[in-house]
Formats: structure tokens, C-alpha cells, sequence
């Protein structure tokens, strides 16, 4: 089946060296029905020499102008090119900023994530520092649902589990579980529920990252599908040439044995459905 991307990064990204012309070919070649160039829109200050900021009007006229020479939406070029945004979610003072920035532009699709996590990026490793895995990832979780209810103008949560990416804990703790977590989940889920959004299953986080593949609960997407959940997106939160739709097969397959008949990706800041294969 023919997919859509909805969450890819260019060199409109400090961290990505894609090109938009790249990126079209790679989502070409592999056959995806769409793809989201959802830039980092990151204001953290604790991020230091790399500015995670871009202008939308510039990524946004370039994308048009490729749609353009490629002829995309055509028959022999059926793939859409969507304009996004991720965005980080940032506490006090930096929320009206993302806010102001968010709504000025217009997007088909914007992703909220949560990176910073008091002053600190996970990725960065310090963040476990003096913390067990219960407290590391119950903090990011109730602060990713006060974010997200503060926050408002998004359509996806990204990578709810990103935290687990990168953590130092055993085998044993090292999964975001319903069975652990599943109250944090669940408020998070009836808000998104509640209020028309969905979350993404980031195909990243199932890959190595140092030495581990976090693994991905499935009892955590049969609640979301329990509480009224209707469809789910999926993105590889590629950097490179190479993760375009990355694993989509498997895990729409996965997501499909969970009870989802489809998938979900948004144009003008709209859901569009399509059925799981
Ligand atoms: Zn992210
Ligand atoms: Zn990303």
C-alpha cells in the first residue's frame, strides 16, 4: 500500500542535510503517497550553537516551486508534498512565542514533541542523571500532557516515546508500558481524543540507539483505539536520504492487528483517512 510520511526532516533542519529535491526523489522511489516536510521549529536556549528555527515562507515557496517542476499530482508523479512544522514544546515564557510563530503561517500539518525536559534534551544523555527510569519518564509524560493542553494548535503528538530513545536503564524498565504508565497515557490520550488530534507511531524510536531498539507496547495503541481513537499517523522521522516510510509495512500491519482500520495524515490542517492494506 502507498503511504504518507508525515514526519520528515530537511536542510531547512540544522540536524538534516535533505534537500527538498532529495527528499521528493527518495519518497518517489519509494512509492509513498505523501510526504510532511515537518521542519524543527525548536526555541529551546539549552540547545546552544545549533539554532532549530527556520522560516516557513522560505521552505514553503520552495516547495512549491519543486511541486511544481516535478509535476507532482500527476498520474506519473502521484505523491503530495505537505508543508508542516514541529514543533518543540517548551514551558513558560517560550509557549506564547511557539504560539505566535505556530499561527502565523499557515501549515498543512503541525506535530507537537516534547525535547526539552527541564533544560535539557534527553538525547543529550544528562537528563537520567539522578533519576530512575519511573521518575525520567513519568516527569516527561505529565509534562508532555500539560504542554499539549497549554499548546492547542497541533494536530499530531510526536514521538510520545522519544525519551525512551535515548535512556540508560535495563531491559527490564527501559519500555514506556501501559502497565506502568498508563495513567499518564490515558490523560493524554482523552485530550487528544477529546479534541480531534492523533499520535504518531515514530518509526525512529524502533530503531538502534546505542546498543538497544525500544520497543514499541502494544497494549498502549489498543487504549488509544479504546478511548475513541480512530486512526493513527505514522512517520519515520527521517534525517537522511535513506528512512523514507521507513518500516511502514510493518508496523501499519501492527497498528491493524490493534483494532485500526486506518491511517491519518492532514492537508490544510484537516484529517484525511486512509484504509490500513
Ligand atoms: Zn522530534
Ligand atoms: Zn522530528
Amino acid at each position: 500500500m502507498r503511504f504518507f510520511d508525515n514526519h520528515t526532516h530537511t536542510n531547512f533542519s540544522p540536524d538534516s542535510p535533505v534537500t527538498i529535491k532529495e527528499a521528493v526523489e527518495a519518497a518517489l522511489a519509494r512509492n509513498l503517497a505523501g510526504v510532511a516536510l515537518t521542519d524543527h521549529y525548536d526555541i529551546d536556549p539549552a540547545l546552544g550553537e545549533m539554532e532549530f528555527n527556520f522560516n516557513p515562507d522560505v521552505q514553503q515557496a520552495e516547495i512549491d516551486k519543486i511541486s511544481f517542476e516535478y509535476g507532482l499530482g500527476s498520474k506519473e508523479r502521484d505523491l503530495q508534498l505537505l508543508k508542516g512544522i514541529e514543533v518543540g514544546l517548551m514551558p513558560g515564557k517560550f509557549m506564547q512565542t511557539i504560539k505566535e510563530f505556530t499561527g502565523k503561517y499557515h501549515f498543512d500539518t503541525v506535530i507537537a514533541s516534547l525535547h526539552t525536559i527541564d533544560g535539557t534534551d534527553p538525547y543529550r544523555r544528562t537528563y537520567y542523571k539522578g533519576r530512575d527510569a519511573w521518575q525520567a519518564y513519568s516527569n516527561a509524560l505529565e509534562l508532555m500532557y500539560n504542554l499539549c493542553v497549554e499548546f492547542k494548535d497541533f494536530d499530531i503528538l510526536g514521538h510520545y516515546d522519544y525519551v525512551a530513545r535515548y535512556s540508560p536503564y535495563s531491559e527490564q524498565e527501559r519500555d514506556i508500558t501501559y502497565k506502568r504508565y498508563g495513567d499518564y497515557i490515558d490523560a493524554i490520550f482523552k485530550y487528544l481524543v477529546e479534541n480531534g488530534k492523533t499520535f504518531e507511531i515514530n518509526t525512529k524510536t524502533y530503531t538502534n540507539h546505542a546498543g538497544y531498539i525500544p520497543k514499541l507496547d502494544l497494549d498502549i495503541l489498543k487504549r488509544f483505539k479504546e478511548l475513541g481513537g480512530e486512526a493513527l499517523s505514522i512517520g519515520s522521522d527521517t534525517h537522511g536520504r535513506d528512512r523514507f516510510g521507513d518500516n511502514f509495512e510493518l508496523y501499519s500491519q501492527i497498528i491493524k492487528e490493534c483494532g485500526f482500520k486506518y491511517l491519518v495524515y492532514y492537508k490544510n490542517r484537516k484529517p484525511n483517512y486512509y484504509t490500513i492494506k
